[in-house]
């Protein structure tokens, strides 16, 4: 008789012996972890009757916050939780590393609810699940469709969405070519290789669902990890042989005759395929404001940082200072001569001391051997940057001065970045005045800050012009206020072109509608994925789903590939030609997207740049909703909103 050995959940522990790690040096690592998270993996690990005196003991989180990892729990409880951790995982090493037995009903729940602290709700409880992945099982993977092979598929774009659909594409057995114009993959994080570019979502988060997340170094890491991250799935998915690098897609047209694509590229060649994924990011056209004068030295663009730039001893003049900006100022302050920093607005900034720590090596070791550590760790970061973040932004028409704060949540919170600033610079009144906004906290987009800003700010030979630009000179920048700042490197760190959707590309749809010229300044999609009399076209990180309170744009493009996958199996499951949303679905979408836009922190008139916003003022980019919301209305396509021909 043959017996199949069953397989162990990805999740729960790569076996080890005490000759492979002994007490001392498991006690070591958990010096490292995530308190917290860590007692979870004991109460997966330790014998059944073992877990209610865990999640009924003393040692237990006290509240949770974004990127607080040891749920504020006292010193002397951290170090009683991790005696009893080592306890436990001793004693599940000597029993042979066995593989967990499954949670009793209710527990999960319980679970989420004591790692951080509060009643997470019910229904946010699949959701997270799903997150979680306790099973083992990449619910989000799809299996082979079959009739796939029929139906060809071409992705434009290897970022990080464009990497996604792929892999998802070639799970179901769909035949695709994905077309990059960059020579790597990656995208935003292939483009941005400037000075101390870094993410600013906890990194084992910040990652695919599906992926081991024990590589990381760094709890925020930089742009090489990612890169290297984003190349390492590409092959271990065995996309690499599918993309055509260095190639732009310069025009797709629809053929309703033959229920065809065409997709154009700069090389000449003519695509055919049944459907396009079209994951080209929003931030990926770099801005550089026209203004007149020219500069006679090297003047670049963030995103376009040359490798041989060099500016040590050099007089800087940085131009912008948002996301990207703030980033750049600390990392090369150090081999400058002098840095002035022309920043039109000021920018808010969460508290976060630990942006730059590096990982110790109980964390990969954690993530690797111990029973859902990695996962409960990903949970840990998510939960509370995840909806939580909408309440400050919405705006309570009733709260009198709209001008500074939209609701008491946002004025606490104004309250808390402020004093934030103040704590570090509060004794120098006049870069206080320069560096705390007055517009409604969270009304831009609000950085990660661990103190590093503020402080090159203080140094000698940096200085912050809060202004903007008026004009070149060959050896200078003038900024608005007229002043003139001498420069032998200038830097537009001025961001990118958000509203621009699918810039350059011409997407041709049913009876030659061009759907940009179709959008106009109102650029929008179902779900931001499908659009009428566009069949079989879908898109990844389109209109509407930017995320400005919380969640990862990662996760988000999981939610809208999770749909794609559905639309692409009722299209070939009944062997229909296209689907395409009906118009009243369309229409009833960015109706109610739009509304709820209107009451949200980031259309606020007091606030007077921002990218978010379109000329007329309006949020295209952003999603407003729940991210519960967003997961659960793209979970699975509702037929009723389609045409399927
Ligand atoms: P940004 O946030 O749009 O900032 C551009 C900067 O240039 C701002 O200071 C802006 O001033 C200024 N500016 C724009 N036009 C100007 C003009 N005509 N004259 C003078 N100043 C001008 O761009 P970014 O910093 O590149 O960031 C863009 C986005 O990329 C971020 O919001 C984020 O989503 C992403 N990003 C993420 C990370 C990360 O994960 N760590 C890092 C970098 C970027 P105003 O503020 O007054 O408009």
């Amino acid at each position: 008789m043959c017996t199949v050995r069953p397989v162990r959940n990805p999740h729960a522990g790569h076996p080890f012996t005490a000759a492979d790690f002994s007490d001392e040096e498991i006690a070591a690592f958990l010096d490292d972890l995530s308190v917290p998270a860590l007692l979870l993996a004991c109460v997966h690990l330790c014998l059944p009757e073992e877990r209610d005196s865990i999640l009924d003991g003393p040692l237990r989180p006290t509240g949770s916050f974004l990127n607080e990892y040891q749920g504020f729990m006292a010193p002397e409880d951290l170090r009683a939780a991790r005696a009893l951790a080592l306890g436990l995982i001793v004693d599940w090493r000597d029993r042979g590393c066995p593989e967990p037995e499954p949670l009793a009903d209710g527990m999960l729940e319980r679970m989420m609810a004591w790692i951080v602290a509060a009643d997470v709700g019910a229904e946010y409880v699949p959701m997270m699940a799903e997150e979680l992945e306790l099973d083992g099982v990449d619910t989000r993977a799809s299996g082979p469709v079959e009739g796939a092979s029929d139906y060809p598929v071409v992705v434009i774009g290897c970022g990080m969405s464009g990497l996604l659909a792929a892999i998802r594409l070639g799970q179901a057995g769909f035949p695709y070519i994905v077309v990059e114009k960059n020579d790597g993959p990656g995208g935003t994080w292939w483009e941005n290789r400037y000075p101390g570019a870094r993410v600013d979502v906890g990194s084992h988060f910040y990652c695919y669902s599906f992926e081991p997340a024990d590589h990381w170094s760094a709890f925020f890491a930089q742009q090489p990890e990612l890169a290297a991250y984003f190349e390492r799935v590409m092959d271990k998915y065995g996309v690499t042989e599918h993309v055509r690098f260095g190639t732009s897609v310069e025009r797709a047209e629809w053929d309703d005759d033959t229920a065809r694509w065409t997709v154009e590229l700069d090389d000449g060649t003519a695509l055919p395929c049944r459907a396009v994924i079209c994951a080209v990011g929003q931030l990926n056209q770099p801005f550089v404001p026209d203004v007149p004068g020219t500069f006679a030295g090297p003047a670049f663009h963030t995103a376009r940082w040359p490798e041989d730039a060099d500016l040590v001893g050099k007089d800087v003049v940085m131009i912008g200072a948002g996301a990207t900006g703030f980033q750049i100022a600390p990392a090369i302050a150090d081999e400058v001569r002098s840095l002035t920093i022309l920043q039109r607005s000021a920018q808010w900034m969460f508290p976060n001391p630990g942006y730059h720590e590096m990982v110790g090596p109980g964390v990969p070791w954690a993530i690797e051997h111990l029973p859902f550590y990695g996962r409960w760790f990903r949970f840990l970061i998510y939960w509370p940057g995840c909806d939580a973040g909408l309440i400050a932004a919405k705006v309570d028409p009733d709260w009198p001065d709209q001008e500074h704060s939209v609701s008491e949540v946002n004025d606490l919170t104004r309250v808390m970045f402020t004093e934030w600033i103040t704590s570090q610079v509060g004794d120098d009144p006049e870069l206080v005045a320069k560096v705390v906004p007055t517009y409604p906290a969270t009304g831009k987009r609000t950085l990660q800050d661990n103190g590093s800003w503020l402080r090159t700010l203080t140094r000698d030979d940096v200085e912050l012009v809060r202004a903007g630009v008026d004009h070149l000179e060959p050896d200078a920048v003038v900024d608005t206020d007229g002043d003139r700042h001498p420069a032998d490197v200038v830097i537009w760190a001025t961001g990118f072109r958000p509203n621009d959707f699918l810039v350059p590309m011409e997407i041709i749809g049913r009876d030659g509608t061009d759907l940009r010229r179709a959008w106009g300044a109102r650029p929008r999609a179902l779900y931001g994925v499908t659009v009428p009399d566009f069949p079989n076209l879908f898109l990844m990180y389109g209109p509407g789903t930017n995320l400005a309170s919380g969640g990862s744009i990662i996760a988000a493009s999981e939610c809208q590939m999770t749909l794609i996958d559905s639309c692409l199996r009722l299209l070939v499951s009944g062997t229909h030609q296209s689907i395409e949303p009906t118009q009243e679905a369309y229409d009833d979408w960015y109706e109610r997207t739009q509304a709820e836009m209107r009451t949200m922190v980031w259309a606020s008139p007091h606030i007077e740049h921002n990218y978010y916003r379109n000329e007329n003022g309006e949020v295209h980019t952003l999603n407003p909703f729940r991210l519960v919301d967003y997961w659960t209305w793209t979970r699975t396509v509702d037929p009723d909103d389609y045409t399927l021909r």
